[in-house]
């Protein structure tokens, strides 16, 4: 049988059909119960989701909604009451303590709003430090980590300890500590929430250049601006999903409903 061939000229092999098929992450019927004294808070109520390989994907809400707690979850940084979480077709939310560690050191990377930089280390320390847990990746750890400095634009701040940086290239250290184990999945919570606009979008052109380069991401945002980047958004409302849709077809959706309101 011939091979069909793309416009590219690449040959559309069984990985393409693959990554249409099967889901990065999956989570079914999601909940997270939190208990604070007798009080019982239902932070995700049955949360369905889906995100393929190299998707591009913002997480939208108001505050309260659930977005922080369902990127723990996605990120393997707490468990959920109930549901199914299969990461990579690996059911997770099954997994004991030093299994979940395992995958969180080679398959998640995390970015957060407030940096999470050691203080007292510099730009490479903070970078090769998450190297020391991950298992079999002592061998050139320094290499790896300068090379994933360099990629973010640090390759003269090195040395530099995070008092010694700006936000943004504190934001871009942590960026490299996240992408430096390969992550099969970048997981981003309000990372430009500390940042003003123009390193905003500095930090999503190179959010962007690491999707073009194949990596999938979730960025947690309530910046319009920081969605336009993304493909997709997910908008949650008490736990659940209120609406997933295209980018296009999200912004225009709440253009029409803002005026339809207007006219009324
Ligand atoms: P968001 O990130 O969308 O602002 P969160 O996921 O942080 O929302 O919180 C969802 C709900 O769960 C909120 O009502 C919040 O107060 C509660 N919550 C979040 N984390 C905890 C926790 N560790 N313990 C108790 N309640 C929590
Ligand atoms: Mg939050």
């Amino acid at each position: 049988m011939r091979r069909i061939s793309s416009p590219s000229g690449r040959p559309q092999g069984s990985r393409m059909a693959d990554a249409a098929t099967t889901a990065l992450i999956e989570v079914r019927a999601l909940a997270k119960i939190y208990r604070v004294g007798v009080e019982t808070i239902h932070a995700l109520r049955g949360l369905d989701l889906r995100i393929g390989r190299n998707e591009m994907v913002a997480i939208m809400g108001s505050s309260g909604s659930g977005k922080s707690t369902l990127m723990n979850m996605l990120g393997c940084l707490d468990r959920p009451t109930s549901g199914a979480y299969l990461l990579n077709g690996r059911d997770v939310s099954r997994m004991g303590a030093r299994e979940l560690a395992k995958v969180r050191n080679e398959e998640i990377g995390f970015v957060f709003q407030s940096f999470e930089l050691l203080p007292r280390q510099t730009a490479l320390e903070n970078v090769e430090l998450p190297l020391v847990y991950a298992t079999g990746a002592w061998r050139g750890r320094r290499q790896r980590a300068l090379a994933a400095l360099a990629r973010v634009g640090l390759a003269d701040r090195v040395h530099h300890r995070p008092n010694q940086l700006s936000g943004g290239q504190r934001q871009r250290v942590a960026i490299a500590r996240a992408i430096l184990n390969s992550p099969s999945i970048l997981l981003a919570d309000e990372p430009t929430g500390n940042l003003d606009s123009a390193t905003t979008t500095e930090i999503l052109a190179l959010f962007r250049a690491l999707h073009r380069e194949g990596q999938t991401i979730v960025i947690v945002t309530h910046e319009d601006e920081v969605a336009a980047h993304c493909q997709r958004v997910v908008r949650l409302r008490d736990g659940q999903v209120l609406s997933d849709l295209p980018i296009a077809q999200d912004v225009a959706g709440r253009f029409l409903a803002s005026h339809a309101g207007g006219a009324a």
